[in-house]
């Protein structure tokens, strides 16, 4: 079947690979130059499925009170007169319910980890390298409340089947000894060890490639304009070729893989999905003969911060802001991610040699992603994937790739709506979302 991928970040670039392997021929359209240049540009690099609870969760609301109005807060939310903002604010509210954050993580939990053995599948398959880095990843507490709350949540993802061990504050320095020199005061951690790091830009860029030694096409500087539909499925999606010149393309099968912008383009369609975009930072900050960073990719819970090794580079990632799809940078953000990076590793380098990014995590209310079939039964999805679309990527595609194909994906998790001819019925896989 031919099939179409609109957008080649991360997780678009994962669909083309997976739905090629299937043996579809794909080709995959961007508005920029080469894969990876949006969201997945400069992320944290986290593999973390042992950090599938969600944003929303009930220790959420309160923390959210107590940082508004500060410029740095790691959530942030700056009241605009936007229904859709609302309205997800809302809803994320909703999601902060205990139940309700249990399910999303429990959902999150599963396919991640089926994710996860994909990546790995795939680097065995390829030897695609992309900075990895397989040593875990440790997660650090400086208030105890919110620690007592991780060793809580730390049983229940055991019982699931997560290896993920509480550590004191010396068991931490002994996983990673470049915290010896930290002015943070931890109070313990919790170590995932089957966790892993690496860069998610490379990684697409590098998968990129191998698509096209399978046959998958890509059309870069290329901007999708619309879609069109015509008795239940989608006839052409309209773009702006290369020169500019309005061109349509046609296919059996479109895949939406538009990161943030997915919402935008399926609003005009009829197709309402509660995909926001939530603005995050990273800082990169190269690393010097003599820098003292860690090997471990860590993530600070009190300032909702990630810190990954990549290769030569110290990456500090994090922080969200709910501001529309304003990408520009705010400088106490920035500033307050350096003053962070150092008071953990005032060794790792120099302040003044690190680069600054910005970008829109594409993210609904339960930080779950919309994947599978919509109500055009050639039009599926695959969006949504909020702060985890590096971890999530590879079993996000495959499993997206294997509805494409009338296969019933592996993972426990509520796919959007089934399609007739797939082979078996299952009870995993919800209706179409809305619209
Ligand atoms: C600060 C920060 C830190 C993060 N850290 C982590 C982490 O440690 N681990 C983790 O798992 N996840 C992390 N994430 C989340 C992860 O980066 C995202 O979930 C993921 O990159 C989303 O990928 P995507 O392919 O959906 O979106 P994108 O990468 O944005 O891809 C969408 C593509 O669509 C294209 N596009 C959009 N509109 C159009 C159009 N009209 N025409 C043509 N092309 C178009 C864009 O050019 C882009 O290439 C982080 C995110 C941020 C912001």
């Amino acid at each position: 079947m031919r099939v179409i991928v609109l957008g080649a970040g991360v997780i678009g670039t994962t669909s083309a690979w997976y739905l090629a392997r299937a043996g579809h021929e794909v080709t995959v359209v961007d508005r920029q130059p080469e894969a990876a240049l949006e969201t997945s540009f400069a992320n944290g690099g986290q593999i973390s499925v042992s950090h599938s609870e969600p944003w929303a969760n009930p220790t959420a609301p309160l923390k959210i009170l107590r940082w508004l109005g500060r410029e740095d807060a790691p959530l942030l939310f700056r009241p605009r007169a936007e229904l859709g903002e609302w309205l997800w604010a809302l809803r994320f509210l909703a999601e902060c319910l205990p139940s309700r954050a249990r399910h999303n993580t429990e959902a999150a939990l599963a396919l991640a980890r089926y994710s996860r053995e994909e990546l790995r599948q795939l680097r065995r398959d390829t030897a695609i390298s992309y900075d990895a880095k397989t040593y875990g990843i440790l997660h650090l507490y400086e208030e105890p409340r919110e620690f007592e709350h991780a060793t809580r949540e730390a049983e229940m993802l055991k019982g699931r089947g997560l290896e993920l061990e509480i550590k004191t504050p010396d068991e931490c320095m002994r996983i990673e000894p470049a915290l010896e020199h930290s002015k943070v005061r931890v109070v313990g951690g919790a170590y995932a060890a089957s966790d892993e790091s690496g860069d998610a830009q490379i990684f697409t860029k590098n998968l990129s490639e191998l698509c096209r030694a399978q046959g998958v096409s890509f059309r870069f500087n290329v901007s999708v304009k619309g879609l069109e539909a015509n008795r239940g499925a989608i006839e052409r999606v309209v773009i702006d070729d290369e020169a500019g010149i309005e061109e349509s393309l046609r296919s059996d099968a479109y895949v939406i893989a538009l990161g943030s912008y997915s919402a935008l383009l399926l609003r005009r369609i009829g197709i309402s999905i509660p995909v926001y975009p939530v603005k995050g930072y990273s800082i990169t900050l190269p690393l010097e003969a003599g820098s003292i960073a860690p090997q471990i990719s860590l993530t600070d819970h009190a300032r909702k911060i990630v810190i990954s090794r990549l290769g030569d580079r110290l990456r500090v990632a994090g922080t969200a802001e709910l501001n529309g799809y304003d990408t520009e940078m705010n400088t106490s953000r920035c500033d307050a991610l350096v003053r962070r990076c150092f008071e953990w590793f005032p060794k790792a380098g120099r302040a003044e040699s690190a680069q600054f990014w910005t970008g829109l995590r594409p993210a609904t209310p339960s930080n779950l992603p919309l994947i599978g079939q919509s109500k055009y039964s050639n039009l599926f999805l695959n969006t949504g994937h909020g702060t985890l679309g590096w971890t999530l990527a590879c079993g996000s595609g495959r499993a997206l790739a294997d509805i494409v194909s009338g296969r019933r994906p592996e993972p426990e998790f509520r796919f959007l709506e089934t399609k007739a001819r797939m082979k078996r019925a299952t009870s995993s896989v919800a209706p179409r979302p809305t619209g």
